[in-house]
């Protein structure tokens, strides 16, 4: 197995404040105003080996976006500081610096909503299941006669709960996310996901991705009282890629990246299983679509874009 697959993260010399599905943030010692190391591992969410250098992809990808949409995005606020951790001497020792390159970024800390900012630009998945039943999108009414996959006349704003590890998040309206976020922050969270979609799409279609949905998450800042945009940003992880060269409406799409991995589950009758081990060629494919989509939509390949790195 390749050496390069981090499935935890071995970091010892800061303290480790939590661990999600694919990510560890790790606190470090506070300057103006309270930071973290917002580090990104291997993991694929249900599955025992990990993608080799996805974490790095994924950190590079979102620190490209952070600056695309800013230039992009009047007034945008965002959390990231820069790439790996500050530069304190003896902060880490030289064997973790070279294991947090190109997959960690220093970070603002801040106050997480609870809520998923989704945003769709197509209709499939739990937005197509519930628009079959009922004509609706997350409660709210929805346009006569689309057809799977087809796009929306203008994107929306469909939020979710953020669910704690281990349950699932439910689609809510945004009437119910008002209810969860507090008036006060409600339409600049809306405001917010709605633009860094529209540009975030904008932008990949120029590059042969179509962004089907996403989805975003804010913090306050409760010194300023600013929202920020905060986490990944518009990665394979959090969002649904299409090859616009193959994207047909009226039927189900393949997904640029995981789809290697889902053709396998079908044809082995895996899908739904928990603790599934990939095999190598379906762990190598799925890395070279990773890598494909870095190479799309930052112009420059990851061996490129770590090469330029410190
Ligand atoms: P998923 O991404 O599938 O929802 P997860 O939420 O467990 O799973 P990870 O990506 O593994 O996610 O962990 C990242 C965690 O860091 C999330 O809980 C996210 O809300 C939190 N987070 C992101 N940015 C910040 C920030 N600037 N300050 C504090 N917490 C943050
Ligand atoms: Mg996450």
């Amino acid at each position: 197995m390749s050496a390069d697959i981090l499935t935890s993260i071995p970091l010892s010399s800061l303290p480790r404040i939590s661990q999600g599905k694919v990510r560890d943030l790790f606190a470090l010692p506070d300057g103006d105003k309270p930071t973290l190391l917002f580090v990104t591992s291997d993991r694929i969410s249900a599955y025992d080996n990990g993608i080799p250098t996805k974490g790095t992809i994924l950190t590079l990808l979102s620190a490209k976006w952070f600056e695309v949409l800013s230039a992009k995005v009047p007034g945008l606020k965002h959390h990231f500081l820069h790439l790996g951790p500050p530069k304190t001497p003896g902060l880490v020792t030289p064997e973790e610096q070279t294991m947090l390159r190109g997959r960690s970024m220093t970070v603002r800390r801040l106050k997480v909503f609870p809520v998923e900012a989704i945003v769709r630009g197509y209709i499939t998945g739990s937005a197509w299941a519930e628009y079959q039943k009922t004509q609706t999108i997350h409660g709210l009414p929805a346009p006569a006669g689309l057809d799977h996959c087809a796009r929306l006349p203008e994107p929306i704003y469909t939020p979710s709960t953020k669910a704690e590890l281990g349950d699932k998040d439910i689609n809510i309206s945004p009437e119910e996310a008002r209810k969860i976020v507090g008036e006060k922050y409600a339409d600049r969270i809306e405001q917010l996901a709605l633009a860094c979609y529209k540009a975030g799409a904008e932008y990949a279609e120029e590059r042969g991705i179509i962004i089907a949905d996403t989805k975003f998450e804010f913090a306050l800042d409760e010194e300023t009282d600013e929202v920020y945009l905060v986490d990944e940003v518009l990665t394979p992880d959090s969002s649904r890629f299409w090859s616009k060269a193959d994207y047909q409406v009226g039927r189900v799409q393949d997904s640029f990246d995981k789809q290697v991995l889902r053709n396998w589950l079908t044809a082995n009758g895996l899908k739904g299983k928990l603790d599934v081990e990939m095999p190598p060629e379906v762990v190598e494919k799925t890395k070279g679509r990773y890598s494909e989509v870095f190479k799309l939509l930052t112009g420059t390949s990851l061996e490129e874009a770590l090469a330029k790195l410190e």
